[in-house]
This record gives structure tokens, C-alpha cells and sequence, in this order.
């Protein structure tokens, strides 16, 4: 798993390097789904309930699983990139919400609250805590800064599937669910939204947009909890 995920973070470092005004999302996946061929290793996604692509790219109000495409990202855009990856057998599914040029000071604090609400998980998954902690510090974390948590979509345990239980929903009452032992590994990913936490369901039945129409944004690692404390599969470093 941590295979998987050093090539997850591998292609969200050079999605972060790609991003730029005029680049189409199929272009995107394309350059993604060449990182994750020449490891070896095969895109999650692609196929995944016949989903048409190696990656997902939700512009803007798009929340979740945008199918890349000819759309051209315009500068002052935000685009979440979801990127999952089998190797050997293991998963690594992680994702992070890219500024195009400048964007405004909404966006751009919707981008850093959405990530932060995810080191916070992460430092709430510790031994001894219970698994709603996890979803709970989300929760606090994302509606004190006045945006609100996406409710439909949540986190996944992963493994030799690329979804598995236990669920990880990013709102909820503490000390509730399973106690953490080391050993679970949980795709943890926020998904915030500016507007209302509702969402709703495009006609191409992957695309889920914010039903306000505000922007959102996403960001998820893969993370293991060890013998001395979580461990994040999907970082760089
Ligand atoms: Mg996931």
C-alpha cells in the first residue's frame, strides 16, 4: 500500500505542476494515466462501475467524480483530481484541490480549510479513539470556519479493494464507531462546499455538482494507522 500510494502522490505532485490556464482535463488525465502505466501499475478508476477515465476532474461546482474532457480550465478555476491506484494488488486513492492562476479569497480559503479539515482527521485517527473522532474533527473544523461538509459522499476504508468498510463519513457526533487499532488504513477525504452541504447528481451519472451552484472543494489520503501514531500512504515525503 505504501507502493500504491507513493505513485498516487507522485501524480498529484506533477497534476499540481500541470495545472495551468488552457489545459483541457482530458490532457490532465492522460499525463496521469502515463505516471501510473510506467509504475507498473494500473489506474483504480478507469473501469471502476465502467467509469471512462483514470482520473476525476470536478471544476469549480463540481464536488466529486468529473469525467475529464475537452473543457479547458479558465484562469481563476478550482479543480479537485482524484487519483486511485492498484499495484500488486493494493490500493492508494488520495485527491487535492489545485488553483488555476489566481483565484479569489473565497476559493482560496475554501481550498486551505478543505485541506486542513484533513490533517485534522488525520490527527484524530489515533489508537485508543473511535472512528467517528475522525469524521467528527472534519465537522467542527470546516463549519467553524462557516463552510459546510458534504454529507451523500464519504470516506472509505482501503485495502485489497479499493472500498472497503468501514464507511468515513466527514460529519458526526465523537466517540462513536469502531475503536481505532493499528493496522486500519482509511481513505479519508473531505469534500467542503461554500454554499449549502447539498449536492446533487449530473446527467452523465458520475458528475456530482453542489445544488447552489458554489464551488467546493476535495482533498483525500490514504492513511495507515501504525504503532506509533497515523502514517500518510499517499505523501510525497
Ligand atoms: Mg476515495
Amino acid at each position: 500500500m505504501r507502493e500504491a500510494g507513493k505513485i498516487v502522490a507522485e501524480v498529484l505532485q506533477e497534476m499540481g505542476n500541470s495545472v495551468k490556464v488552457g489545459i483541457t482535463t482530458a490532457m490532465l488525465n492522460k499525463i496521469a494515466e502515463k505516471i501510473i502505466r510506467s509504475h507498473k501499475a494500473e489506474p483504480a478508476f478507469l473501469g471502476y462501475h465502467n467509469f471512462p477515465a483514470s482520473i476525476c476532474t470536478s471544476v469549480n461546482s463540481e464536488v466529486v467524480h468529473g469525467i475529464p474532457g475537452l473543457r479547458r480550465l479558465e484562469e481563476g478555476d478550482i479543480i479537485s483530481i482524484d487519483v486511485g491506484v492498484r499495484v500488486k494488488g493494493y490500493h492508494g486513492d488520495a485527491a487535492a484541490t489545485f488553483a488555476v492562476g489566481s483565484v479569489s479569497r473565497e476559493a482560496q480559503n475554501l481550498i486551505d480549510v478543505t485541506r486542513i479539515s484533513l490533517q485534522k482527521a488525520v490527527e484524530a485517527m489515533q489508537e485508543g479513539n473511535r472512528l467517528s473522532d475522525v469524521s467528527y474533527a472534519v465537522q467542527r473544523y470546516v463549519e467553524s470556519n462557516a463552510l459546510s461538509i458534504v454529507r451523500s459522499y464519504v470516506g472509505h476504508g482501503i485495502g485489497e479493494d479499493m472500498h472497503e468498510e468501514p464507511q468515513v463519513p466527514n460529519f458526526g457526533q465523537p466517540g462513536r464507531g469502531p475503536v481505532l487499532k493499528p493496522g486500519i488504513v482509511l481513505a479519508i477525504e473531505p469534500m467542503v462546499n461554500i454554499g449549502s452541504w447539498e449536492v446533487k447528481v449530473l446527467k452523465d451519472q458520475w458528475t456530482v455538482v453542489t445544488a447552489d451552484g458554489s464551488l467546493s472543494a476535495h482533498f483525500e489520503h490514504t492513511v495507515a494507522l501504525g504503532d506509533n501514531g497515523p502514517v500518510i500512504l499517499t505523501s510525497p515525503n
